[in-house]
Formats: structure tokens, sequence, C-alpha cells
């Protein structure tokens, strides 16, 4: 991608009207525009960090068994009333709306009862099960407070996984693995040093659910961790009783503010009961249903990356979920400068490696605050220094720590 054909410009100053440091950023470096409190469009660099983000959590879920589908965003109250949660006071952030022939729909907070209603068609017998079905669409939520940036929507992007099993063992089983897989899906994001799986409140249908929180004084959770054993429980739960359940010492364990960036519920046969979400057994008897949901907020992790990797200067995005590999970075008019840094630009785009070029008549000032606002992991000069010293050279800069050599431009790229 030639920078100066990027549509989107940065700014020098922090937008006004953010108080988060990854909203702040985020529209400095021209990621996401907001379009109201809490509400924000993705640009094309933002849409590239959103799609490798999805992309992992795709991956892991599907191999983990799950099959992806895209629900409806208007969503049927019919439903919600048999479970109980249409009510305003049973569910206090709908968005409702009303249709031309004056029928109320809702627009989707979550899937639960659409999803358990649409599987009635699909599963008869125990050879139905289990099913494990996700998506990864836009939630609408009218949260009261909309002042963390892409960390609290009112319209957000999430990961939402249902499993559909036949008893609580199984159910057991899955919730296991899944919890691996999330674990998987924040090493590889860059998250994994900083998230810890956590105890935390489970609901009418089990003691505890699981939490994925990451490290960070912007989070608005505080949970108690324990390093060595690698989880922690949240301080909702952070009684003897719990410590005790959860093989923990209260000496061993430090308080940290943190960022939910997933979690795991055991539902139970919530839902499958209300919902008349049946299976026939082998023995022929009819039963409900056991379910699970396991949701990651898409928008939520990426405004939590920015918060927990970012400097004075700006972002320091971790090599999966970059915008770009490299920041190629031409240096100066003369054509001779021009004209290398056009070539190894090609050389980028023929290997397949992921460049953004920045071929703007800039000053090299501007393309360097812009480079470290960006927070592309690796930055290639090519300057008259460098063509002073061969042809073939470069220099290399890494974002995260400001080191900087000279390389041959074939050992990082052919
Ligand atoms: P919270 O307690 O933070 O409001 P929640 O318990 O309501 O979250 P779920 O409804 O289970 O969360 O949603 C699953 C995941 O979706 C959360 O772990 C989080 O990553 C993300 N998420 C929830 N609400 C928002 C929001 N308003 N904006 C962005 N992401 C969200
Ligand atoms: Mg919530």
């Amino acid at each position: 991608m030639r920078f100066s054909h990027l549509f989107t410009a940065t700014r020098r100053d922090a937008p006004k009207d953010e108080v988060a440091k990854n909203a702040q950023l985020l529209v400095r470096a021209g990621f996401i525009h907001k379009e109201m409190a809490g509400v924000y469009s993705y640009l094309p660099l933002g849409f590239r960090v959103l799609k490798k983000i999805e992309n992992i959590i795709r991956e892991e879920m599907d191999a983990i068994g799950g099959q992806e589908v895209l629900l409806t965003a208007l969503q049927d109250p019919d439903v919600w009333k048999k479970s109980g949660r249409w009510s305003d006071d049973v569910v206090d952030n709908w968005f409702k709306t009303t249709l031309a022939n004056g029928a109320e729909a809702g627009i989707a907070n979550t899937h639960e009862e659409p999803l358990t209603a649409l599987m009635r068609e699909h599963v008869r017998s125990y050879r139905d099960l289990p099913r494990y079905v996700y998506q990864i669409q836009d939630k609408f939520r009218n949260e009261l407070r909309a002042k963390s940036g892409l960390m609290r929507g009112r319209e957000f992007i999430m990961k939402d996984l249902y499993s559909f099993t036949k008893d609580e063992n199984e159910l057991e089983r899955f919730h296991e693995k899944c919890a691996e897989a999330y674990l998987r899906i924040f090493r590889r994001v860059g998250l994994g040093e900083l998230t810890y799986r956590t105890f935390a409140s489970g609901g009418a249908f089990s003691k505890y659910s699981d939490e994925f929180q990451t490290l960070s004084e912007a989070g608005e959770d505080t949970i108690y961790v324990d390093k060595e054993k690698g989880i922690a429980v949240n301080k909702e739960v952070y009684t003897d009783e719990a410590l005790a359940d959860l093989g923990l010492k209260k000496e061993n364990l430090v308080e940290a503010k943190a960022i939910e960036v997933g979690n795991i519920f055991k539902l139970g046969t919530r839902f499958s009961e209300a919902l008349g979400l049946t299976y026939r057994d082998e023995d022929g008897a009819e039963k409900p249903v056991v379910m699970g949901s396991y949701g990651i907020g898409l928008g939520r992790l990426m405004g939590a990356a920015v918060e927990v990797f970012s400097d004075e200067k700006g972002i320091v995005w971790p090599e999966e979920i970059a915008p770009f590999a490299y920041h190629l970075i031409a240096l100066g008019a003369e054509r001779t400068v021009r004209a290398r840094a056009d070539e190894i630009y090609d050389m980028f785009a023929a290997s397949g490696a992921e460049a953004l070029y920045d071929d703007r008549e800039e000053s090299a000032g501007v393309k360097f605050a812009d480079a470290e606002l960006i927070g592309i992991p690796t930055v290639i000069i090519v300057s008259e220094k460098t063509l002073s010293a061969g042809e073939d050279r470069v220099e290399v800069r890494r974002r995260a720590t400001g080191a900087s050599r000279m390389a041959r431009i074939g050992d990082i790229v052919t």
C-alpha cells in the first residue's frame, strides 16, 4: 500500500472528546473514525488489524470444531419473550425498533435466544449433538457509559460461539477445550503474557465463569493474579471459599486492574428449556440440550492491545496483528532514492510481504513521526546515506526498541 494512496490522514493532536488512550491513538493514527460516542468505523489501517484478529480467532474456533454462521441483527421479540429477556427491566441495554407494520423488533445485543430457537429445526436426536456454532458479527448495546473507546462500544464486533451438548460432561470437556483455544488466541495476538484465565461469577448455572483478563491500568475490573499458576480470580468472587475451591493462596496473589477481553459461560438448560430445544437420547427419552456461550470482543481486544502496547510516540503493534509487517520510508526527494525505494516496494509486493510505503513528498520528521504513531513493527529506510553504503543497503529500525541497524535488503525480502 502506498501512503500517498491511503485516504486516511494522521493527526498531530489528540481528539478533545476522547479520554481513552486507545481511542486517542487509533483516531490520531487514522485507524478508526468516531461516528458518535461508543460508535466507531474501521478505516483501512484499522480494518486490516481487525481482519488479522478475526482470522486468528476463526482459525482457533474452526480447530475446535466450530461451524461459522451469520445470524441476523434484527431479531424476533417472540424468542426473547419466551426466555423472559425482552423486558427492559431484565436487559437494561436493549436497542429496539418498530417495523413499518407497527410490530416490534429487537436489535441484537446477543444471540442465545434466536440461535437456540433456530437449532430446534436441526437437532432431533443424540446423533445431532454436539454442535458448536459461532459467528463474528455486530452487537448493539445501549451502554450507559461509552468512554473507553473501542473497549466499550454501543455497537461492537463480537465473536460468539454457542455449544450444544448432550450433558454436563460433554459441556465440561468443550468448555476446557475452548478455554485452551482462548489462551492460544491471546498468545497469538501478542497478549499472552498479560492475559489470565480468571474465575468470576457464574450466574445461575455454575459457580464460576471464566473470564480472560488482560492486565492494564485502563481496565474496569480488579483481579487477583497468581503469576506462578497463571490464573486469577475476579474481585467479585474473591472470598475465602472461592480461593479454597480454586486452590489459591492469598499470599500468592497480587491485585491488578484488568480488561475483560473474553469470557465463557455455562448456560446449562436455561435457554433450551425456555425455547424447547430438546433431543431424543439413546433410550428414547426427550432431554433438554445443555448449552454454553463463549465470547470475545474484537474491538475490545484491539483497544486492549493499544492500551498495553503504546508509548508517548504512538502505537507499538505486536507482529501478528500489525496492519503491515514493514513500513518502508523513502527519505529525501532524490531520484536515485525514489527509484530504489520503488524497487524495494516492488520486491515486497512480489514476495507477498505486507508493506506500507511512505512515498509522500513529506519531510523526514513528518514521516518518522507518522511511522511511530502508526506503530508498524519494522521500519525500512532508504536514503542517500543508505545508498552510499551500497545499492543493496537499507536501515532497519525496530518500532518497539528503537534499535537501528544497516542491513542488506536481500536478507529481508527476496
Ligand atoms: P462487560 O462486563 O465488560 O460489559 P459482558 O460481560 O457484558 O462484558 P459479554 O456479553 O459476555 O460481556 O460479551 C462477550 C465479550 O464481548 C466480552 O468479554 C468483551 O470482550 C466484549 N464486549 C462486551 N461488551 C462490549 C462492549 N460494549 N464493547 C466492546 N466489547 C464488548
Ligand atoms: Mg456488558
